[in-house]
């Protein structure tokens, strides 16, 4: 990247930052949408792929048929208890007019009345066995729904113990297509991340920068975000764990940069000062004066001091009198403010 100062460059430069995010967010789409199709390369399970069928299909026709059986048995107890409260109501009923029409008789006497009573006895009799044959209908039926109930219980218990090992068998397929499905995508991510690496270090100072920048961005969140809602139970290690080498890796390129720069500086601040000033980029040197600070070895300098026209720390010259009007001048200037004459004559 280039340090320029000029107003243009400067927006050039913003310009290529949002080239770099449109780009990466061009390739997060498409890689979004390669990574979503991906599960479907999968096969996706039930429960019913894990039950032994020759087993439960007969166990749960067998349920069915229980349960239509049970259906219709409460049907038939309900209709028969209806029955059974009918005929009771119908002897009551019967019973309250008999014992009123005895009472009268006991009253009044009347021998004559003794085949009425043999006729009301016997009406009475009828009522009360057809109320017992009810009861037996009721009790008949009530034993036939205890059966259904407890063979339905047991059926039951077998197709759900069936089922339950069938569920166990369905997670722990589900548990190993997780892994592979993250392992294909890990697959594609890591070397995403090593290609991003190299461009990091071989390509960020290249005019096509914003390009390597956008594919790192792309790499980085493709790893650490879209990666993350697929992760297995072990896949925050394998995030963390590769979070760490690319730090420790990160962490030994800065400190090697950092050396390299220092040898560097060294090196120029032993050179003859002239070179060392043709060495430097004219804007870098411009933005460093700028923020008060000494091209020669970017430490500290006050530039305002009309007397500093050396860096007291390195010696490289910070101003000179134009050789011919005299005005003082930025040493790093390439023409005189005061008559236009070039810094070199
Ligand atoms: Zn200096
Ligand atoms: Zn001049």
């Amino acid at each position: 990247m280039s340090k320029g100062v000029r107003l243009s460059e400067k927006w050039f430069n913003r310009a290529l930052w949002l080239v770099a995010f449109v780009f990466a967010w061009f390739l997060l789409g498409l890689g979004s949408a390669l990574i979503h199709d991906l599960p479907h390369v999968e096969q996706s399970y039930t429960m019913d792929d894990f039950v032994d069928h020759a087993i439960i299909d007969p166990l749960r026709t067998q349920l069915d048929t229980l349960q239509q059986q049970h259906r219709e048995t409460s049907d038939k107890l309900d209709q028969a208890q209806l029955t059974l409260n009918t005929r009771r109501n119908d002897y009551q009923s019967m019973r309250r007019t008999f014992e009123n029409w005895l009472a009268t008789r006991d009253v009044t006497q009347q021998a004559q009345q003794d085949d009425e009573l043999v006729k009301r006895t016997a009406g009475l009799d009828q009522l009360k066995a057809l109320e017992r044959d009810a009861e037996k209908a009721v009790e008949t039926l009530s034993k036939t729904q205890l059966d259904q109930n407890q063979t339905e219980a047991k059926v039951r218990e077998q197709v759900k113990q069936l089922e339950d090992t069938a569920y166990k068998q369905l997670y722990n397929a589900n548990q190993k297509q997780a892994t592979r499905v993250f392992l294909y995508r890990l697959l594609l991510a890591l070397p995403l991340l090593a290609i991003a690496a190299w461009l990091f270090a071989k390509k960020r100072k290249t005019p096509y920068w914003p390009f390597a920048w956008g594919f790192i961005i792309f790499a980085l969140i493709t790893f650490f975000v879209e990666l993350v809602p697929y992760l297995p139970d072990y896949g925050g290690y394998v995030r963390y764990l590769v979070g760490i080498v690319m730090t420790v890796l990160g962490g030994k390129y800065a400190i090697g940069a950092l050396q390299k720069y220092l040898e560097k500086q060294k090196l120029a601040e032993a050179q003859p000062q002239l070179l060392r000033r043709e060495e430097l980029n004219y804007d870098t040197a411009l933005t460093l004066l700028n923020k008060g600070v000494c091209p020669g070895c970017e430490r500290g300098v006050d530039l305002k001091d009309a007397r500093n026209d050396f860096c007291p720390h390195c010696g490289i010259g910070l101003h000179t009198k134009c050789g011919s009007c005299g005005t003082r001048n930025s040493a790093f200037s390439k023409f005189c403010k005061g008559c236009g004459a070039s810094a070199k004559a």
